[in-house]
């Protein structure tokens, strides 16, 4: 069977999702940025932006010097999380068969469509329309590519965009004779670096190679990049659902923080979100960790390990307030990041049993009636004692009282803007000047 694999990629995402949220920034250069004030580092760039040289990862006072009439708009998660389900849910109808990947990517299974839906179209007016469909309906724009496989899929892609490419059957050797073989998704530094020593940067040269070599060097993987290279490699989609290893919440606080109880108050707070979220899953956890990041850079941390796993806010809690306590004992520098990690993680059955209500079922019964709870009245309808004390906490996180230390970024937003308020205060008024001058 010959597989046909689209595989669609949002162009740029985030800043693509600004712009969606806000039309009037249609057409101008964007770009997102990141770290507690939203001024930090660039997290995604239009293609606008990216003109002047705007890039991911580059400070956005460099992104302003180098686009001086662009946006810069603070990440709005949530949304983009809310676009990206209107996406999928758009791309669904396309196909029997479709696999996220990432927020913004995803696979559809197009090989049945040859016979049937392709007899009085081509597949280039399908995914156009597909394309087009999204444009219209979530506002974000997408590039798209099909091939016989997953990966070429995704090759198509880079090559397509912005736009939408088709490697035809029997065109996949061409297409990737002169491709990198860096461009390969999922492949590490290691194995370019022995396949360079092979002498095979791209894929032209991989095909050349005995694919016996290949399989020698590298093993099954070998003998696959020699079919892929040749243009044989001819894969189904595959759904593959697998358990989750690891949890993890790594939180900058908006400002650094001197006073210990509000930081292990976050850190309880957000410990209950990942184990809500394990229990969602239906997963419980083993084995946890905390560590504080200071102001100063520095670290301290430590991990635990439960007799058994758990799953009980209760418990957990526990341990991490204990950690918190023993890794902050004698300290004093500001706080400035927290994270915290759960794993070894294992089922828990929170389904109803024969014998009797288990503690497991009880958890999931309430875990059950809260989640109808914060659907119906928002997520301030339940919450644990840590959760409410952080609310409060938060409010006085709004306005920063004397206590808190020197912020750098005060005078970063001061050089940006020439104001040391909230630099997106004025932004309304620096797009009617920027709308003036365009
Ligand atoms: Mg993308």
């Amino acid at each position: 069977m010959n597989h046909r694999i689209l595989h669609v990629d949002g162009d740029s995402f985030f800043a693509s999702c600004e712009i969606a949220l806000d039309q009037k920034l249609t057409g101008r250069p964007v770009w997102v940025g990141g770290g507690r004030r939203g001024d930090g580092i660039v997290i995604a760039s239009n293609r606008q932006a990216k003109k002047f040289g705007v890039k991911t990862g580059m400070a956005c006072f460099e992104a302003r010097q180098l686009c001086p009439t662009g946006v810069l708009c603070r990440p709005h998660y949530d949304e983009y999380r809310r676009l990206s389900q209107e996406m999928f849910r758009v791309l669904e109808q396309y196909a029997p068969m479709l696999v996220p990947v990432s927020i913004d990517e995803g696979f559809l299974d197009l090989s049945t469509m040859d016979s049937v839906v392709w007899r009085n179209t081509t597949p280039e007016k399908y995914v156009q329309g597909i394309c087009e469909h999204i444009t219209r309906e979530v506002k974000i724009p997408v590039s798209a590519g099909l091939g016989n496989s997953s990966r070429l899929a995704k090759l198509a892609t880079d090559a397509a965009k912005p736009g939408f490419m088709e490697v035809k059957p029997g065109e996949e050797k061409e297409f990737l004779r002169d491709r990198s073989v860096r461009d390969l998704s999922g492949i590490g530094k290691n194995r370019q670096r022995s396949l360079a020593a092979l002498g095979a940067l791209t894929f032209g040269h991989v095909a050349e190679l005995p694919s016996h070599l290949l399989k020698k060097k590298f093993g099954i993987w070998g003998q696959q990049l020699w079919l892929f290279a040749n243009g044989r490699w001819n894969e189904p989609l595959l759904l593959e659902v697998k358990d989750r290893t690891t949890i993890s919440s790594n939180t900058t606080l908006p400002y650094d923080e001197p006073d210990y109880e509000a930081a292990q108050t976050f850190a309880l707070s957000e410990t209950t979100r990942l184990i809500g979220q394990l229990r969602r899953e239906q997963l419980q956890a083993r084995e946890l960790s905390l560590t504080i990041r200071f102001a100063d850079f520095t670290e301290a941390g430590a991990s635990h390990r439960f007799k058994h796993p758990q799953y009980q806010n209760s418990v957990i809690n526990a341990v991490v307030q204990g950690i918190f306590q023993d890794i902050m004992n004698g300290q004093v520098k500001p706080v400035r990041q927290i994270r915290i990690a759960c794993w070894n993680l294992s089922r828990l059955d929170t389904q109803p049993t024969l014998w009797g209500r288990t503690g497991e079922e009880r958890w999931g019964a309430l875990d059950d009636a809260t989640h109808q709870l914060t659907t119906r009245f928002g997520p301030a309808a339940v919450m644990t004692g840590a959760q409410l004390a952080l609310r409060q906490l938060d409010d006085a996180h709004k306005k920063p009282k004397a206590k808190c230390p020197f912020v750098p970024q005060r005078e970063m937003v001061k050089k940006l803007w020439g104001t040391d308020a909230d630099p997106l205060a004025h932004k309304a008024e620096r797009e009617q000047r920027l709308f003036r001058a365009s």
